[in-house]
């Protein structure tokens, strides 16, 4: 979920180096939402250059846990479940509503900045809009 908001912000230029890599150059590239995302409990390939990791978890595993802990129950993720980015982001807007990160992410030291809840706000319209534009099942106007 961490990858929605996603601004070039990080915790060094190593990290934020690989995560623009993997959130601009291939979730937001031409054929983004075909990204394959396996959920893991350890760190993953965002984390990996992460000043604060410590092996395969993090230095702050606890609050770490914690926040994952909240975003699994909030989008009734499984354990290593799989599923592609077009996924991921229709579990999102199924699960979490804009103003629900306060509580979801409580504790992050992102939250504040806003950018994760515009960002859910953007997913959201996103969708109300591709509603709005689509021609319905019972548009027959171009057969
Ligand atoms: S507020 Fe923090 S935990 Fe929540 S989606 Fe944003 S970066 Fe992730």
């Amino acid at each position: 979920m961490c990858a929605l908001g996603y601004a070039g912000e990080g915790y060094s230029s190593a990290f934020t180096d690989n995560m623009t890599r993997i959130v601009m150059g291939q979730l937001r590239g031409p054929e983004g939402d075909e990204t394959p995302i396996k959920l893991t409990g350890y760190a993953d390939n965002i984390c990996a250059p992460c000043p604060k990791r410590s092996g395969r978890l993090c230095n702050n595993q606890q609050h770490i846990a914690q926040l994952d802990r909240s975003h699994a129950k909030a989008l009734a993720l499984k354990p290593l479940e799989e599923m592609t980015w077009r996924d991921a982001k229709a579990r999102i807007r199924k699960h979490i509503q804009p103003g629900d990160l306060k509580s979801v992410c409580m504790g992050c030291a992102w939250l504040e900045l806003d950018l994760c809840e515009a960002a859910l706000r953007r997913l959201h319209a996103n969708e109300a809009e591709q509603v709005l534009t689509f021609p319905s099942a019972h548009d027959t106007s171009n057969t």
